[in-house]
């Protein structure tokens, strides 16, 4: 019997244990998208394999298709150009997809032939700003670990403190402080080599 309490309990710690490694090696973000073929979703998983410091990071994007009428958008905005926002339905149902995936943080992509989106709690970009702009997705995630929009006209570095927003090549320049803020919002230790 207490071999057997035993046996129970190191599988329960190791599990544990393996679990935790995993999730922090592999810090997930989710896209959920009711385009038909998810092609935006795909290239917003492509952005963050390409692009510093996410490689190096390990970040893993999940896609999830979902129909119009399951995610149920209801795309609206607030008066200003190009903020498009989902129905709270569809940010509860992204939010509860998230965290039974185990992801840190999710973007909705939405079917849309417009230039839009916005970097609430529940990030939302239009398929038609992801084809325009590959980044704009990663953008709209990244205010949500505390990024700004400060824009250089140059379109090359940042401008300010924590800006990543402006970057576009797969090259761009990463201070440090960026990649603490990127871990710290994907919740993983910075690797060894970067502290
Ligand atoms: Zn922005």
């Amino acid at each position: 019997m207490k071999h057997l309490f035993l046996f129970v309990l190191s599988v329960a710690l190791f599990s544990l244990i393996h679990a935790a490694h995993a999730a922090s090696r592999h810090p997930k973000i989710l896209v959920v998208t009711d385009e038909p073929g998810a092609q935006a979703a795909y290239l917003v998983q492509d952005s963050f394999a390409t692009t510093a410091p996410y490689p190096c990071l390990n970040v893993e994007v999940q896609v999830i298709s979902l129909s119009r009428e399951e995610l149920d958008c209801r795309p609206h905005g607030d008066g200003r150009d190009r903020i498009v926002l989902c129905s709270s339905q569809a940010s509860r149902k992204a939010q509860e997809l998230r965290r039974r995936v185990g992801a840190k943080k999710v973007l909705i992509v939405v079917d849309l032939p417009y230039y839009g989106g916005n970097g609430g709690p529940t990030p939302v970009v239009t398929s038609a700003a992801q084809y325009r702009a590959p980044k704009t997705g990663m953008h709209e995630i990244m205010h949500t670990m505390g990024f700004s929009d400060t824009y250089d006209p140059s379109g090359q570095h940042s401008v300010g403190s924590g800006d990543i927003m402006s970057c576009t090549g797969q090259d761009c320049y990463v201070p440090q402080e960026w990649f603490s803020k990127v871990a710290r919002g994907l919740g993983v230790r910075l690797p060894r080599e970067f502290q």
